[in-house]
């Protein structure tokens, strides 16, 4: 057997980091959920072509990254690599396409086979949205600002930059792809390996190569917004002139494209340069063929995923914990008292620790380090009178109180 230990690139998640990520969930789904978004969970497996089919056979998740495996039934089954593919094979075979448009958002684990550094795992969890049914740019202009105000609310507006970029329609991506090719021919000997390969099969996505030799030609390619036709051009133009309106800054990248075949128009990424090459915090954009692509009807679509952990660890400071109520029992023939009034300090709606052992000293100190606001201290004589005492730990007062009349006094 190996070694007892975690899967190299996955990670543990408890503490202080478990309550971070929680957090970042929270935070998501309450903002999203007032955009008129609705949970929905689909499964961590599902059939390895729902991706393979799907984002793109050039794709570093299908080349390299995916987890595939056999069931005991012969069926290919890949652990989700990222949502949106899912959620979309969700859409269409449970028939949600009959009543447009579709808000959906999901969090859970995500698998990809990658050289782990930090802030990139091999297990890591992701919250998206997905909107369906949308063509217009107020789609495009709506996702971004939930994802903003998101940030915002994680405190994180000050770190974070919005880049952007439009890809066009299939017309514009036709033509851009052209000029490219020409530019990477001319430039055929300075690619990488996989760029090389790329360059026949799927030219744009060498924009998005992390190779240094790729991205010294990439500097100079011809730029996107020149292959925009007139629709895609105005298109664009609507969703940033509608950023304007609310305010919310960006950066247009003319270089930035993504990773997966998918994305049309509008594509985007919040950025943070606090996490060396992993500063990718959150992306998206809008997949208009993808649907009809899976099988659906010509449903457009716009989403976005960001990674918890990546936008966990930004989260600086300690997040603050509720105080809990100390319940200290001083004697064996209290025990029964102290357990009663515990639970009934719980289900009045208050947090409490109870100390479970110790002389009166060592149980002070535990509710000391468990940061207690208050501790109710049970001791037999107090009892026998009805009474307990209730101890202000910030103040050092004490005061004895009727056990009847605990809950109001607190
Ligand atoms: P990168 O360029 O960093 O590899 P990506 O383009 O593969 O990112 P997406 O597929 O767009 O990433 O996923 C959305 C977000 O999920 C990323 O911006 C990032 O925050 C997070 N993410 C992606 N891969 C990982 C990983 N291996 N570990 C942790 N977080 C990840
Ligand atoms: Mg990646």
């Amino acid at each position: 057997m190996a070694k007892l230990q975690s899967v190299r690139g996955t990670y543990d998640l408890y503490g202080m980091a478990k309550k971070k990520a929680q957090k970042v969930i929270s935070t998501a789904s309450d903002v999203v959920e007032k955009y008129g978004f609705e949970e929905i969970e689909t499964q961590i497996f599902e059939f390895t072509e729902v991706f393979s089919r799907n984002l793109g056979d050039t794709s570093d998740i299908v080349t390299k990254e995916m987890y595939t495996f056999q069931d005991r039934g012969g069926e290919s089954l890949t652990l989700r690599p990222e949502g949106t593919a899912g959620v979309v094979r969700s859409f269409i075979s449970e028939g949600m396409q009959q009543n447009l448009p579709v808000k959906l958002y999901y969090s859970g684990p995500m698998f990809r086979y990658e050289r782990p550094q930090k802030g990139r795992q091999r297990q890591f969890t992701q919250f998206g949205v997905e909107m369906l049914g949308v063509e217009t740019p107020q789609a495009d202009i709506e996702v971004i600002a939930m994802a903003y105000e998101f940030l915002e609310k994680l405190g994180l507006n000050g770190t974070v930059t919005v880049e952007i970029n439009s890809l066009g329609d299939k017309e514009s991506r036709d033509s851009y792809r052209e000029k490219l090719v020409a530019y990477l021919r001319e430039n055929f000997d300075k690619l990488s390996e996989d760029s090389k390969n790329r360059l026949e099969k799927n030219p744009l996505r060498v924009l998005d190569s992390k190779e240094e030799c790729d991205k010294e030609v990439v500097a100079n390619a011809p730029l996107y917004a020149d292959s925009l036709n007139e629709y895609s051009a105005n298109f664009f133009a609507s969703v940033l002139r509608g950023l304007d309106l609310l305010g919310i800054k960006y950066r247009v990248n003319n270089r930035l494209v993504r990773g997966l075949d998918y994305y049309s128009h509008t594509v985007f990424e919040l950025v943070t340069d606090k996490l060396g090459a992993q500063g990718t915090v959150l992306a998206g954009g809008r997949y208009d063929g993808l649907v009809a692509q899976m099988g659906g009807a010509d449903v457009a679509g716009i989403g976005w995923a960001c990674g918890v952990e990546r936008l966990s660890m930004l989260l600086e400071k300690e997040l603050e914990q509720s105080r809990p109520i100390a319940v200290i029992e001083v004697g064996e023939d209290v025990k029964d008292c102290a357990l009663q009034v515990a639970y009934n300090l719980r289900k009045a709606g208050f947090k409490v620790e109870h100390a479970y052992s110790g002389n009166l000293k060592k149980r002070m100190i535990k509710a000391n380090k468990a940061n207690a606001y208050k501790a109710v201290i049970i001791g037999s004589d107090e009892l026998a009178s009805g009474k307990v005492t209730l101890k202000d730990l910030d103040l050092g007062e004490q005061k004895l109180v009727e056990l009847k009349k605990l809950i109001e006094e607190i």
